[in-house]
Parts: C-alpha cells; sequence; structure tokens
C-alpha cells in the first residue's frame, strides 16, 4: 500500500531511530512531543502501524506490551525478566544457532531470531 508523506511519521521515524531503543507507542509519544506538542497518542499508534506495515520500523512483542524499534539490522534479543532491559545481539544469518532448529522437517531454516530471557549483568 502506498501512504502519502507524513511530516508527523517522519518524525516518529526520527525519534524512535535515534533512541536506538525499543520503545512503547506511549514512550514514543512522549519523545515526538517534544518537537510537536500537538501530537496525539492515537495518531502515534496510527503512524507506528503504517511504519511496521512499510517495514521501517518492527513491533516486538517481546515483553507483555508492544515495543517498536527501527533497527533493521538482523539481531536476535537478550531480554532481562528482572529490568526489563532489551540488549540487541547482531550476529550473521548462518549463526550457529539455526542448527538447533533441526528437528524442523521438510523445511530449509536460512534464518532465525531468538528472543533469549534471562538476567542482565546489572541485575
Ligand atoms: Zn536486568
Ligand atoms: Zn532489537
Amino acid at each position: 500500500m502506498k501512504y502519502r508523506y507524513s511530516p508527523q511519521r517522519d518524525l516518529i521515524y526520527k525519534k524512535l531511530k535515534e533512541s536506538k531503543k525499543h520503545l512503547t507507542a506511549e514512550e514514543i509519544h512522549k519523545l515526538v512531543k517534544k518537537n510537536d506538542p500537538q501530537i496525539g497518542l492515537g495518531t502515534v499508534y496510527r503512524n507506528l502501524g503504517i511504519l511496521a506495515d512499510q517495514g521501517m520500523v518492527q513491533k516486538l512483542t517481546l515483553t507483555d506490551k508492544a515495543l517498536y524499534e527501527a533497527d533493521d539490522r538482523p539481531h536476535h534479543h537478550l531480554i532481562c525478566k528482572h529490568c526489563g532491559s532489551i540488549k540487541n545481539v547482531y550476529a550473521p544469518a548462518n549463526f550457529k544457532c539455526v542448527k538447533c532448529l533441526e528437528f524442523v522437517r521438510d523445511f530449509k531454516v536460512d534464518q532465525a531470531y531468538i528472543n533469549a530471557y534471562g538476567r542482565c549483568s546489572k541485575c
């Protein structure tokens, strides 16, 4: 689907990209409001949906809240169950762990992304 250019959407994307983080729609809303005090949370949600449709933003369901990120490099996630911090791990697509999917029959796995839950070094 084609979408018309929207300066608000552009701002949402830039803020998320700059943050280099995994943020909720509410957190993104707070960042965007610094530049555009009029913007509503509904607008942020709608535009995040469009950005996800366009493949500019990933919508993640790693925790109980949907998180968004604008990092297009393939990566794995290390998620701390105690403080909720999320670390990106960049590994090549032929990551060894794909081998652990050998039980998959009649399907050739090229790449797999791992969400690993545990405890971070600070906790
Ligand atoms: Zn932690
Ligand atoms: Zn990530």
